[in-house]
């Protein structure tokens, strides 16, 4: 049984640990245990409580966010289903009634 991660770099499960690094024979890729973690921290993408977002997720905009380019605004307090999780600044794709489609900050929504 190998108790270590697989390499983050090219997957192989062939990987050991040299004293407080990781290391893969496969392609000499070394880490630590906290890169790990910091890397799985990074992909979290949690809202303005601190609550862990998911894809489908229903949350609600705690305020008013003017529409970048047009004189658009997402009012507080509106509703958005189906949410989707995406890279960048702005971490959330969703579609919002009457106005389309829209990319939000997670910083400024509430999961329902
Ligand atoms: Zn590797």
């Amino acid at each position: 049984m190998n108790e270590y991660p697989n390499c983050p770099n090219c997957g192989s499960a062939y990987t050991y640990e040299d004293g407080n690094v990781l290391v893969c024979p496969e392609c000499a890729h070394e880490w630590t245990a906290a890169d790990t973690a910091a890397a799985e921290e990074a992909n979290v993408i949690r809202d303005a409580n601190g609550n862990v977002l998911n894809d489908g997720d229903t949350i609600t905009v705690i305020k008013d966010l003017k529409v970048k380019g047009t004189s658009l605004v997402v009012k507080q307090g509106t509703r958005v289903k189906g949410i989707r999780l995406v890279d960048g600044d702005h971490d959330i794709d969703c579609k919002i009634d009457g106005l389309g489609a829209m990319k939000l900050k997670s910083e400024f929504v509430k999961k329902i």
